[in-house]
């Protein structure tokens, strides 16, 4: 263990520091309080063992500063010959954890750091897993926004994201543009080569339509099944018509082969809305935009975009 030693005189420091080192144990020494507390920030001993009188600042003082930082908890035990039960009272009080009488018994010191080494060990225990508790908690909360096939946001961060920009929009007068994307005779493809090849296809076509997205607010989500959505904050509907053709020149460019299809590749059809939100507009309404301009790309030869 990493011991801190606070002892103002000179003799007292010597002796203890000898009996813990022979204990196998390493040691820092200060000489107050004040450097206590300043020893215990930058070294975080795993125990504090801590003289009750000395000049500058003494040793309830220096283990209430101890105390303030929540997030460290070190043992502290103070070391003194005064052991009235008011003396060890206001010592527990003051956030010490244990009393040693001074002059210091080897046999009695040696006993409890055996039992403040095992509070030490446990320490460090709890330290690591929630060290890997906290790793895992924020690649949960990462997983619960991603859709597991193509790696884009899901619809739960769709729906979330949305939300979001529709409030900035009407707060800014700007306006949102919001693209839903369809991959065509989908169920053909699957039909053709399997579902294993159609998962393949949707994870392409996912990245083609990112790599046409590369504004920071852009986001490409996955809608569900084979249907993608984008949002396109502050783009009028002219700009998202734009960038809508050219996702969908993108994917049709990767002549990913598909027999059943008119165009023999697998394309895609775009709805595209745009338009400064009102209060009224919730992003369902948006969506439901997007989604009739879909269904008229759809109706009117697929491997297109229309505006709402
Ligand atoms: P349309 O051009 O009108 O959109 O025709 P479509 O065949 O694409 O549309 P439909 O809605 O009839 O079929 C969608 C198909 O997408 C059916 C479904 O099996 C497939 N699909 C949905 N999700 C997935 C998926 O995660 N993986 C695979 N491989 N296929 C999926
Ligand atoms: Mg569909
Ligand atoms: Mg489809």
């Amino acid at each position: 263990m990493k011991v801190l030693l606070v002892d103002d005189t000179k003799t007292e420091r010597l002796i203890i520091s000898s009996y813990l080192e022979k204990m196998g144990h390493s040691v820092v020494v200060a000489e107050n309080g004040k450097q206590a507390v300043s020893l215990y920030h930058s070294e975080k001993p795993d125990l504090v063992l801590m003289d009750v009188i000395m000049p500058e600042m003494d040793g309830h003082e220096a283990a209430r500063q101890m105390r303030h930082d929540e997030n460290l908890w070190v043992p502290i035990i103070f070391l003194s010959g005064r052991v009235e039960p008011d003396d060890i009272f206001a010592g527990i009080e003051a956030g010490g954890d244990d009393y040693l009488t001074k002059p210091v018994d080897f046999r009695i010191l040696e006993a409890k750091m055996i039992s403040m080494t095992r509070i030490a060990k446990m320490r460090r225990r709890l330290i690591n897993v929630s060290t890997e508790l906290e790793v895992v908690n924020s690649e949960l909360k990462k997983l619960a926004n991603v859709d597991g096939l193509t790696g884009l946001a899901n619809r739960r961060y769709l729906d979330k994201y949305l939300r979001v920009e529709i409030a900035r929009s009407i707060r800014n007068g700007h306006q949102l543009a919001v693209i839903l994307c369809d991959v065509d005779h989908f169920k053909k493809y699957n039909d053709s080569f399997g579902h294993l090849k159609g998962d393949d296809c949707l994870k392409v076509v996912a990245k083609g339509l990112q790599s046409v997205c590369k504004r920071a607010p852009d986001l490409v989500a996955r809608y569900g099944g084979e249907e993608f959505a984008v949002v396109l904050p502050d783009t009028s509907l002219e700009d998202a018509g734009q960038l809508a053709q050219a996702m969908c020149d993108a994917v049709s460019a990767l002549k990913f082969e598909h027999p059943e299809s008119e165009h023999k590749v697998v394309t895609i059809s775009m709805g595209v809305y745009s338009d400064e939100p009102e209060k009224s507009h919730d992003s369902e309404f948006m969506l439901k935009m997007a989604d009739d301009a879909l269904y008229i790309a759809k109706d009117t030869g697929r491997n297109k975009i229309h505006l709402s």
